[in-house]
């Protein structure tokens, strides 16, 4: 039994943070986890930005409502989905996923949560746990399927890792660098061929 697990921003959809960081003219606010591997530390940057500016989480969502998904990605999906059970596994979090999703068709979607208080001011986060994808890789390894993950960034290198098969799919040059071991994809159309490659069952039909 065969699983796919794919990231979601940079991957189906575009970058929330440069979306808003663009919409606001605030550049500090573009860093992502392809700039800064270690998500706490990037996470509590974004927050301390976001407070300066009296940034609120309806801003944020009101940038979000004007995104779609990347060019392809739909079609992506439904493509994958008629081959694998689909899971997305993000670093994102539901308060900012849900337009995106609808427009994705709603796969099931494992991220995180924000805690915003009455006024809307984001005043921290809820991991649901340390590692998460790696974590949800295993899980469902322990279902006895088989994972085969795509990811773009460093904050996938260890779900990549940890599935029976890792793609890297527009992953930036350092990246792809640093982790020669993954197959490194630019195109949906690419991805598709890598996944069909990756699989243990034959794809053709
Ligand atoms: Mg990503």
């Amino acid at each position: 039994m065969e699983l796919a697990c794919l990231d979601l921003e940079g991957v189906l959809i575009p970058e929330i943070w440069i979306a808003f960081a663009e919409e606001t003219g605030i550049d500090e606010l573009k860093a992502t986890t392809r700039d800064i591997p270690d998500y706490d530390q990037l996470m509590q940057q974004r927050l301390r930005i976001l407070d300066q500016h009296g940034l609120t989480l309806p801003q944020i969502q009101d940038t979000i409502s004007r995104l779609t998904p990347l060019d392809g990605a739909v079609e992506f999906v439904d493509w994958l989905r008629e081959r694998f059970q689909l899971i997305i596994l993000s670093d994102t979090f539901y308060e900012f996923a849900q337009p995106l999703m609808r427009q994705l068709g709603f796969p099931t979607l494992l991220c995180h949560k924000l805690n915003v208080d009455e006024k809307g001011r984001i005043v921290g986060y809820t991991l649901r746990q340390r590692d998460p994808k790696r974590q949800s890789v295993r899980a469902l390894q322990l279902l006895n399927y088989r994972v085969i993950a795509a990811g773009d960034s460093y904050n996938d290198t260890t779900m990549l890792t940890q599935a029976e098969a890792g793609i890297l799919f527009h992953a930036p040059d350092n990246v792809i660098r640093e982790f020669p071991q993954f197959p490194a994809v630019h195109t949906y159309e690419d991805l598709k061929k890598a996944f069909i490659a990756a699989s243990n069952r034959d794809l053709s039909l």
